[in-house]
């Protein structure tokens, strides 16, 4: 943004993403992590914070952190430290989060983003391990009194924070860093990646300052995104609003915003003077978090194919456009779909990349075969079936379970592609239509097309078009 005198602005962005763990139990107790539950069902003493109890650590949601570190390069520390952050709220019955501050389990990391066609590099400062807290349930007057009750299914949930370095500059740079960070996590199986459920929170830190000028200005939080889209309308609100603060000569101060995407504002929730003390120490119940070089690299060997490499091998190995790689590699299911569809039949791998995504809902419901978008990509570049009908055979597959071409052979959707076959209809239209024809021949070129359609509607519409005009042109000379 630009002022009248020409002083131009540029946003500084840093995220904190919380994801949660898909692990089956609790991080610190043997409890459900499940969400759904009937309220408080998924508790025990340890995650409802009870007297004279001990946590112990799930080893699992270390492993998920470990390779999560490995995936985004960043370092393993071999000690990391558990510790209390201290505040009081009802739905935290220890009146502590267990969490991770001076020592965290990761560090100095990084991921490559892909913006306006150039790859960025965007730092992850840090990884750490904490649990969730409960919910509170604002249940309405009761008994005469507002009342709210305590859920605490979720107390306990092990969650992963992953907080990048400030080195984001626009909106679309963030909503880019997000969702490949979702990606990755997802790729590797540590997080179901839903934003709407809570699944994996976005906080974002954005602040604004006079391009060239070193020093970064001061930041606002933004919580309460529950879609990408929304983080990336909450930044351009935000980065909007900062700005023209300080172009009417007032100063920004560092507080918690909230998104409200019904109003599409920011509002004000806190101001950092009423920032917490959490009086952090290490947690004296638990032991410091070892990982071994040997643990390590055995995580190392699991790490999967990651989305920008895949990206990257889709397009150089099968010459698809970019945008396609991206839509493909969004699932790991579809692009290993895509690739066993092309592999299936070798056919044009961009008319496959074309019906992979079409069809990629019903390729994520696992109601689909590769064999089945071979059998019509196949059958569409010898002509066998058109467009049209190769849609309805997909469609007519995922209903029956049946193979296309079965029911292409029982529906009679074969096209006709043969040009003698069709010759004899072409001949019966020329003689039907001796006015149009003559009109054709004395220029009116743009009468061919009424030709096609009449022997389309000849042949109910079997007829491949392109060798409809074809054998028209030849014969119409
Ligand atoms: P806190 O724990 O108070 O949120 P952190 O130091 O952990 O503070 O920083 C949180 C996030 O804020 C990080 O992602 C960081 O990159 C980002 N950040 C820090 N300073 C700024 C700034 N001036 N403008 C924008 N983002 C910032
Ligand atoms: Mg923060
Ligand atoms: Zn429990």
């Amino acid at each position: 943004m630009r002022d009248n005198q020409g002083m131009e602005f540029e946003a500084v962005i840093g995220l904190e993403v919380h994801a949660q763990l898909a692990t089956e139990s609790k991080i610190f107790c043997a409890c459900p992590a499940a969400f759904g539950a009937p309220p408080n069902e998924n508790t025990c003493p340890v995650c409802t914070g009870m007297p004279g109890v001990l946590p112990v650590l799930n080893r699992r949601v270390v492993e998920f952190a470990v390779r999560t570190a490995l995936a985004t390069s960043c370092k393993v520390r071999e000690k990391s430290v558990l510790a209390r952050k201290n505040y009081f709220y009802p739905d935290l019955p220890k009146a502590y989060q267990i969490s991770q501050y001076e020592m965290p389990l990761a560090v100095s990391g990084h991921i490559d983003i892909e913006v306006e066609g150039e790859t960025r590099r965007i730092g992850i400062t840090r990884i750490h391990l904490e649990e969730d807290a409960g919910k509170l349930v604002h249940a309405g007057a009761f008994a005469g009194a507002q009342t709210s009750l305590a859920d605490l299914n979720r107390c306990s949930v092990p969650l992963m924070e992953i907080v990048s370095e400030p080195d984001m500059r626009t909106p679309e740079e963030g909503g880019a860093y997000l969702r490949r960070l979702r990606d990755i996590l997802v790729y590797l199986e540590v997080c179901d990646g839903n934003m709407e459920e809570g699944s994996f929170r976005c906080d974002a830190n954005v602040s604004v300052r006079p391009k060239g000028q070193k020093e970064f200005g001061i930041r606002a939080e933004l919580k309460n995104m529950n879609s990408f889209r929304n983080v990336e309308k909450a930044l351009e609100y935000e980065i909007r609003r900062q700005t023209e603060v300080t172009l009417d000569g007032g100063t920004i101060v560092q507080e918690t915003r909230l998104w409200d995407a019904d109003a599409g504002v920011t509002v004000s929730m806190r101001g950092k003077e009423e920032a917490h003390d959490y009086r952090y120490f290490p947690d004296p119940d638990l032991l410091p978090i070892h990982v071994d070089q040997a643990w390590v690299e055995e995580l190392e060997k699991t790490i999967p194919e990651l989305p920008g490499e895949k990206v990257a091998r889709l397009v150089s190995r099968y010459g698809i456009p970019r945008y396609d790689a991206e839509l493909l590699s969004s699932s790991r299911r579809l692009a290993d779909f895509f690739e066993a569809s092309v592999a299936a039949f070798g056919g044009n791998p961009k008319v496959t990349a074309n019906e992979c995504i079409q069809w990629k809902d019903v390729v994520a419901a696992g109601k689909l075969s590769p064999e089945t978008i071979a059998h019509v990509v196949e059958d569409r570049e010898t002509g066998k079936v058109s467009a049209t009908a190769s849609r309805k055979l997909v469609e007519l597959a995922i209903e029956t379970g049946k193979p296309v071409r079965q029911l292409r052979d029982e529906k009679g959707l074969t096209q006709v592609s043969n040009a003698r076959a069709l010759e004899a209809i072409v001949d019966k239209v020329i003689a039907c239509n001796p006015k149009e024809v003559e009109s054709y021949r004395g220029g009116k070129a743009g009468l061919l097309s009424f030709f096609v359609g009449q022997v389309m509607k000849e042949t109910r519409g079997k007829a491949n078009p392109r060798v409809v005009q074809e054998v028209l042109k030849a014969k119409l000379g």
